[in-house]
């Protein structure tokens, strides 16, 4: 067991900075303040972030630390920090280690005993997903898929199946493939968003079937930085006959979850009526 206590003292801790998504007003009042007080800025790419650090009005030390060099960087950071160092770190934008470097960094400081101390602040993957219209609780987030259409299409079957909202990152010249591969595995009605140029003067969403979308960006040309979601499956879930859905209560019961509440999610999840639930297993279980 470890136990990390964030703000006991002001000395050799690593800041994972979120920066912005496209908006530079997104910046945190609090963000701007470590990213100033910091003894470094270790930055995924230090011109890109010189420009963003220069624009905020941010004038300190930077290191660059990426995925090419995250290996053999993250135990030289770590020395810094050991010796007293304040590191702040930062991604090109958004969230560091959200489909970003930082994991290794972090994983480090976590063998090393050094404070890892997260700020909150702007991510692509969550902006989109609080505007799409899909039910956020549950939800997997996926990152970039990979590229080869036989290498998708188990994601897209593992979505397809799901009764949670699916969430993924596509480069504007793939968008189009990915949507023909997308139709060979979704149901015609399954509903889609891409969420485009997020924060920026572009943003857009566009909502409908796969292939809505599909004939959407075959005419006009995806332009600018994505996230794709798709909708929670619905079909599948109400075949489920009350026994088999008494015992996922029984299994969210046994995993720690009060009666209650599994009640409610098996029925949210599977599309119930949570009353009739509770009594199907009242009366199957008693109380
Ligand atoms: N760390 C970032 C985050 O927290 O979202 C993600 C970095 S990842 C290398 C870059 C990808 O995030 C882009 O290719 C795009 O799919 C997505 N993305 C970043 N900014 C975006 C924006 N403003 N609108 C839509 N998608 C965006």
């Amino acid at each position: 067991m470890q136990r990390q206590s964030s703000y006991a003292d002001d000395k050799g801790k690593l800041y994972l900075v979120p920066t912005p998504i496209g908006n530079l007003e997104d910046i945190t009042i609090r963000a701007k303040k470590v990213l100033t007080d910091a003894d470094y800025i270790a930055a995924e790419d230090t011109r890109t972030s010189g420009i963003l650090l220069e624009k905020i009005g941010v004038h300190n030390h930077m290191l660059s630390f990426h995925k090419y060099n995250s290996k053999q960087r993250a135990p030289e950071l770590v020395q810094l920090m050991q010796e007293g160092a304040v590191i702040a770190e930062i991604s090109d934008a958004g969230m560091p280690v959200i489909s970003d470097p930082g994991y290794i960094l972090v994983q480090e400081c976590i063998k090393n005993n050094i404070p890892v101390v997260p700020l909150p602040g702007p991510s692509a993957f969550t902006t989109a997903l609080i505007a799409s219209g899909f039910d956020a609780q549950p939800f997997t987030y996926y990152g970039f898929l990979p590229r080869k259409a036989g290498e998708q299409k188990p994601y897209f079957e593992k979505m397809a199946a799901a009764h949670a909202t699916s969430i993924f990152y596509e480069a504007p010249h793939r968008l189009v493939k990915t949507l023909k591969n997308m139709a060979t595995v979704f149901a015609p009605d399954r509903q889609i968003v891409a969420a485009r140029e997020l924060t920026k003067i572009h943003e857009e969403f566009v909502r409908g079937t796969v292939a809505e979308l599909n004939d959407y960006f075959a005419e006009n040309a995806p332009r600018g930085e994505f996230v794709m979601l798709v909708s929670p499956s619905t079909a599948e879930t109400k075949k489920l006959t009350w026994p088999e859905l008494i015992k996922l209560v029984d299994e969210q019961v046994a995993q720690g979850e009060s009666k209650k509440f599994a009640i409610k999610k098996v029925a949210q999840l599977n599309n119930v009526s949570k009353n009739e639930l509770y009594d199907q297993y009242h009366q199957n279980r008693g109380n």
